[in-house]
């Protein structure tokens, strides 16, 4: 029946995904994917037969008039990204909002998800709470502007990042945040995963050389320990033997 299903795929080992899933892939009738050359490998693989047309973020507004039509003729819709979730870090969430709007049922099938699977397995001692933050901006003023906000933020920082760029905003976050320790997850799920863990200047060192899909995890900012009741106490006497 009419109803949006949001269906979390593998983010690279096609083994991560849930049965639920592959069953509803095949029960709606039709599939809304973010390149539906990828998706078709993905549904070849479970003997998903499926019709698929394209969503992505250059078409995700045309889109939704689309899937409303659709789902207002009575029929179910799901909607796949390449890798993970829908909606997080890839297209969407618009769509979400509208079909919700005009009334119809959304159901969220959980599956993998490269962010959090990076955070379970950082390492981190203190890791909860965290910020999950995605891309950074592209260009430097504006990946400055965002890093410049995130500053002082306590909870453990979340970032999707390529390989062309993974250096440049280390960097960046070195010059912002000052020598962190973060945790470096690379290919995930995938033949050469692999976790980098060390403070920023450290993992810099080795981020010349590296490729595939990353995600970064900082932790979070913490406060300089400086007691003020003891400051204002020092100041206070100073004050008075100034006085004479
Ligand atoms: N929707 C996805 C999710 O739920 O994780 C995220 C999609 S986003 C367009 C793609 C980015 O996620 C990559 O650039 C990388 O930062 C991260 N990513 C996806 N798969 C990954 C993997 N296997 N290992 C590490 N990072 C991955």
């Amino acid at each position: 029946s009419a109803t949006l299903y949001l269906v979390g795929t593998p983010i690279g080992n096609l083994e991560d995904i849930t049965m639920r899933a592959v069953r509803t892939l095949k029960e709606v009738d039709w599939i809304a994917a973010e390149d539906t050359r990828v998706s078709r490998h993905l549904c070849n693989h479970y003997d998903i037969e499926t019709p698929i047309f394209s969503m992505h973020e250059h078409n995700e507004f045309d889109r939704i008039d689309y899937v409303i039509e659709l789902l207002s003729a009575g029929n179910s819709v799901a909607v796949i990204s390449d890798a993970g979730l829908p909606c997080i870090s890839d297209p969407g969430a618009r769509l979400v909002h509208h079909v919700t709007e005009a009334g119809f049922a959304v159901v969220p099938i959980p599956g993998a998800n490269a962010g959090l699977s990076a955070l379970m397995a950082s390492g981190l001692e203190a890791l909860m709470p965290f910020v999950f933050y995605g891309f950074l901006e592209h260009k430097k003023p504006a990946k400055l502007k965002q890093l410049q906000g995130l500053q002082q933020v306590s909870e453990t920082l979340i970032f999707y990042e390529s390989p062309h760029r993974i250096k440049a905003s280390l960097e960046l976050m070195l010059e912002i945040f000052g020598d962190r320790q973060i945790v470096l997850a690379r290919e995930l799920t995938k033949k050469f995963e692999e976790f980098i863990r060390g403070t920023l200047s450290e993992v810099i060192k080795v981020a010349d050389d590296l490729k595939g899909e990353m995600v970064i995890i900082v932790s979070g900012y913490v406060a300089e320990t400086v007691d003020y009741s003891m400051i204002s106490a020092v100041d206070h006497v100073q004050q008075l033997v100034d006085s004479g």
